[in-house]
Order: C-alpha cells, then structure tokens, then sequence
C-alpha cells in the first residue's frame, strides 16, 4: 500500500538475504519508475512500491503460474499472485487499474503483460506494490522477502 514516496530510495533493506531469487528478471512496470517504500517503512510494509503513471505496463516479474487473481477493497485493489516455476517464491502485484489479465492457473512468462499500473484499493497515487514471499507462499505460511534487491537487478538488466 501506498503512503507516501520514501526519501530513502531502497527503503528497508533488510540484513538477513533471503533465499535466493533468480538473478534474471523483468522489472515488473514499462516505462519509468519513481522507488517508494520499501519493506518495513516503519508501517509493516511488506513489499517495493515503484509509482508509475497509471496505465503503464505491468508485467510478469518472474515465469510463473497464476495462484490467485482478486480485488480487495480495502487493501490491495486487483491484484494477482504467481507462483514462480523456477523460483521458491510468489509474486505480487497490487492495486492494479483493472482486473489484471490473466486468469488463475495461467502460465506466465517472465516480461509477459500481466496489467496496467493502477490504485485501486487502499493507494493514494498510482504505483506498483510489489511483493515476494517464499515457500509455502503468500498467506499459506511462507513469509515476506525483501524484493528490493531483486528489482534493482532486474532494473538495470533493462
Ligand atoms: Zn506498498
């Protein structure tokens, strides 16, 4: 969720790395991106927020196989979680503009449209929440990695 941009760029960077994701990616939004909060914020934020004009491109981080596709009023607007194939982690993507395009049990691929930028649910200005979550994955008893890092890389691989 979306609370304002963060003057530290990287956010919270957590010291414990958590297992490794791949070093190859997609930077998650088309186009330019301003870094918001990241993990902590000291507000529990559990993910990266890159703002970004609404209606930009949101793609898949990762190749991966759709969980879940909902909208959530009150917090994460549409949003979608997959599960990444060749990672130990889900991604998700929040407050998107509509409901994303993609349908559970969809196969992914990394660099695939997936929605557009938006801010639904509880968000304030358009952006990207972007979150990473190991094993068992997302609210089925894995817990939250810092998906910083992984941006940066997959940023500057662009
Ligand atoms: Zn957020």
């Amino acid at each position: 969720m979306f609370s304002g941009i963060a003057t530290a760029s990287t956010g919270g960077l957590s010291p414990a790395s958590p297992s490794p994701a791949p070093a190859k990616g997609a930077f998650p939004i088309r186009g330019s991106v301003t870094w918001g909060d990241g993990l902590g914020a000291g507000r529990g934020h559990q993910g990266q927020d890159l703002l970004a004009k609404c209606t930009r491109p949101v793609v898949a981080a990762q190749t991966g196989r759709v969980r879940l596709v909902d909208y959530q009023a009150d917090g994460a607007g549409n949003y979608a979680v997959i599960r990444g194939t060749s990672s130990k982690f889900d991604y998700v993507y929040m407050h998107m503009l509509r409901t994303p395009e993609i349908r559970a049990g969809q196969l992914v691929k990394a660099g695939q449209r997936i929605g557009l930028v938006g801010s639904t649910g509880r968000s304030t200005a358009c952006h990207l929440h972007f979150e990473m979550w190991t094993r068992p994955g997302w609210y089925r008893g894995g817990s939250v990695s810092n998906p910083t890092p992984y941006l940066r890389k997959w940023g500057s691989a662009r």
